[in-house]
């Protein structure tokens, strides 16, 4: 394998937004397709499991050494940008953070992706989760996807061809999302207003003063997994430094030097509480890595 950037023996916490991990023995640093190709040919021969990295807002990471073949996307974060009659066309790579999306539509006032604005997210990283806010989910927004086979072999899917869900990808765990182009409208609305008015309701709602995973839960159909966490007596409950929040009972918090055995424990307390009490299985929506 030609030579691809890495650092060894990384800190896992500092790429997670909860902050809780050990280290990676190995974390690839790609700079373009070609690295990324090759990174999936050389993990899929050699029998590793390939585990790309955005900003981590989904993520925890165990404590310990961790020996998958981690790709972090920081690297990878070019966009372009076209209009197309009422149509604007952002294509990123999949590292550009939603922060630069927000800025592009804020510059020119651009309708669709307003409800996503606050996901700390990549857009990678959004489009293997299908990320949503506000009756949005990324799937709504995308034209095309540029995604790398865990062989290393590049395909272009066009939007229609995905089979997107609630918080579902067939990319997640399987290859690796390359690039994507996303599809906006010019607007006549006060876009930057409507933003405005979206991010404080987020901070209201949301624990942003402290690290946190987001959604710790899935909401089942029934009922939402901050309702349920709720009422099965889990909002504000803390093992050592881990807490799910007394703002918002389905973020897990860390309120200091917090312990992956901690968040672990209070999440299968989550699980067997709402099971017992519910009779509902509680799906995990941010991803355990061990
Ligand atoms: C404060 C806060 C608020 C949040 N609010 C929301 C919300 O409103 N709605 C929502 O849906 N989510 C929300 N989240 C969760 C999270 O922001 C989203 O799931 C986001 O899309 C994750 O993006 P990421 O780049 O950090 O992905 P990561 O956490 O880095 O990765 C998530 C998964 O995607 C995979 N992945 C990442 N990049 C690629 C790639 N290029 N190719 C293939 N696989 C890849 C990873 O391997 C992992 O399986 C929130 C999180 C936080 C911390």
């Amino acid at each position: 394998m030609s030579w691809i950037n890495f650092e060894e023996f990384a800190d896992l916490s500092k790429l997670c937004t909860i902050r809780i991990g050990g280290k990676a023995r190995k974390l690839y640093i790609p700079k373009n397709v070609e690295e990324v190709k090759n990174l999936l040919t050389e993990a899929s021969l050699k029998g590793k499991k390939l585990f790309p990295v955005g900003i981590g807002s989904n993520t925890v990471f165990s404590d310990g050494l961790l020996e998958h073949f981690f790709v972090l996307t920081r690297e990878l974060r070019k966009t372009k940008t076209w209009r197309e009659r009422e149509n604007f066309f952002i294509e990123a790579e999949a590292g550009v953070s939603f922060k630069t999306i927000l800025s592009i539509v804020r510059k020119y006032n651009l309708e669709g992706f307003e409800n996503l604005s606050g996901i700390p997210a990549t857009v990678g990283g959004a489009t293997v989760m299908n990320a949503g806010a506000y009756g949005t989910e990324m799937s709504d927004i995308l034209e095309r996807v540029y995604w790398i086979s865990p062989q290393g072999n590049l395909r272009v899917f066009e939007r229609d061809e995905i089979p997107f869900s609630y918080r579902y990808s067939p990319f997640h765990n399987n290859g690796f999302v390359y690039k994507v182009v996303i599809k906006l409208k010019a607007s006549k609305k006060d876009i930057r207003n409507t933003i405005k008015k979206l991010l404080e309701d987020r901070n209201r709602k949301q624990p942003l003063n402290y690290p946190t995973s987001g959604s710790t839960f899935k909401n089942p159909i029934e009922k939402s997994a901050g309702y349920l966490l709720e009422k099965s007596g889990m909002k504000g409950y803390r093992i050592g430094d881990v807490a799910f929040s007394h703002k918002h009972a389905n973020f897990l918090i860390n309120m200091g030097s917090g312990k992956f055995k901690d968040l672990k424990r209070l999440i299968e307390t989550a699980e067997k509480r709402v099971g017992e009490l519910y009779q509902i299985k509680l799906e995990r929506e941010i991803e355990i890595v061990e």
